[in-house]
């Protein structure tokens, strides 16, 4: 049987992707390989959020040069982000590659593969659908009956309409479009079916779900609550919401239906108001602090995780200093956080007033070490604590213990039976870390 491997760079949505193009792939006859060398088909999934995969790629796409020169009949191919964003380029510097497949066309992967095979030659597709009028109808296929597991990712949007200035996300993926209810509902159930407890919502905005459908208008809280009433489903997540269009509704919903989780993952980006102005993103300091206030207020033990944009063109010391601020004053449970990366082609990219380099990750390293010091300091504060964890299977980093993560999202390690694994069990939380917990079950 020939074989494929697939080698993933960049989000959630990018595994999720990847996971499909493995289905459609294995649908035409072909199965795993553990490592490219052995492997007749290689795509490489890319990323073009930061420049580190961009060039982690094209390392990559030298190596396998290499090996097809040994093996002529090895299909490459190119997908993600990265081949939507940069595919003339790939085309010259690597034109072994075989095929390059666009952001939209994940479906179309096996079909590609074939035309790649057959004509000898480079098989692509990377147009994107346009969003014509106000109903959405050019949503990708998806394969709904995928492989038993605990947790699955469940796209319920495509694309962004939100165009901040430092993001290429709308460039690569297109306009905001979000499937069809039912669609969701169907996959989520299925999942159920198959014994998935837990399922992740992804999209761009994913709190901006259910413009532009056909069957009309469905807030993000409805969907939540179409989906806590799936039997078998047991937690409900999502990421990442867009702080402007979290609404009371949302918050209502996190607060009344017990399967969804008490963690919400909100975008800060910079806690000052003329950097959040320059990013083009369309809220306020004070607008998030009153989201998170109210999140507080209505979810008790409430996790609340951020990402953050240090060094963005223009920002002074004293606008990096308003981020520190806020980020001492709302004490986030964790924090990605990245130094400005310029991506060609985005409004920011061609601003004149570019940080420097050192000031970036010294900025960088001192939000570091303020944000590690608060995310120990609230994980010690619930020593004693007794959380609700989903359990799955031995830990990776000592697998003499079982892991898994509380309704809060924090990785929580213990002594246990493998029988544990896929329950949900009440672990007391012994021993606080900045990556989570060790406990007991009690
Ligand atoms: S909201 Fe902004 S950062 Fe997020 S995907 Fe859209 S454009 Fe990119």
């Amino acid at each position: 049987m020939p074989r494929y491997k697939i080698l993933t760079w960049g989000c959630q949505m990018n595994e999720e992707d990847s996971e499909q193009m493995s289905l459609y792939l294995q649908e035409r006859g072909y199965e795993p390989a553990e490592q490219v060398e052995d492997a007749d088909v290689v795509l490489l999934n890319t990323c073009s959020v930061r420049r580190k995969p961009e060039d982690k790629v094209f390392s990559t796409l030298g190596h396998l040069r290499q090996l097809k020169q040994r093996k002529p009949q090895m299909v490459i191919g190119v997908c993600g982000c990265m081949a939507q964003l940069r595919a003339d380029e790939i085309r010259q510097k690597a034109p072994f590659v075989d095929m390059i497949v666009g952001t939209a066309h994940v479906a179309q992967v096996g079909a590609l593969l074939e035309e790649a095979i057959q004509k000898r030659r480079l098989a692509m597709r990377l147009d994107l659908p346009e969003r014509k009028g106000a109903i959405v109808t050019d949503i990708p296929e998806r394969k709904v009956d995928r492989v038993p597991k605990l947790k699955a990712f469940v796209p319920i949007q495509y694309g962004c309409d939100k165009f901040c200035t430092f993001c290429i996300v709308p460039t690569t993926r297109g306009r905001e479009r979000s499937r069809p209810t039912a669609d969701i509902v169907e996959e989520a159930r299925r999942l159920a079916e198959r014994g998935t407890k837990e399922i992740t919502l992804l999209g761009q905005t994913v709190n901006s779900y259910g413009k532009n459908l056909l069957e009309g208008r469905v807030p993000f809280a409805r969907l939540l609550k179409l989906l806590s009433d799936i039997d078998g489903i047991e937690r409900i997540r999502f990421t990442s919401p867009y702080p402007r269009d979290f609404r009371d509704d949302l918050i209502s919903a996190i607060a009344e239906l017990p399967k969804v989780m008490e963690h919400v993952h909100l975008p800060l980006q910079s806690g000052d108001n003329d950097i959040l102005k320059a990013m083009r993103r369309l809220y306020t300091v004070e607008q998030f602090e009153e989201i998170v206030g109210k999140l507080r207020e209505r979810v008790p033990n409430i996790a609340i995780t951020t990402d953050i944009i240090v060094g963005f063109p223009g920002e002074t010391d004293e606008q990096f200093e308003n981020t520190l601020r806020v980020v001492e004053r709302i004490r986030f449970d964790g924090a990605f956080m990245f130094a400005y990366s310029p991506r060609p082609g985005t409004p920011a990219a061609q601003m004149e007033n570019q940080v420097p380099r050192a000031v970036k990750q010294e900025r960088l390293q001192r939000l570091i070490e303020l944000q590690n010091r608060i995310t120990c300091e609230i994980n010690s504060a619930q020593v004693g604590r007794v959380f609700e964890v989903l359990v799955e299977g031995p830990s990776q980093k000592d697998p003499t213990k079982l892991a898994g993560f509380t309704r809060e999202n924090k990785m929580m390690h213990f002594v246990g039976g493998r029988e544990l694994a896929g329950q949900i069990v009440r672990v007391r939380a012994d021993e606080a870390h900045l990556w989570g917990f060790y406990g007991t079950v009690v």
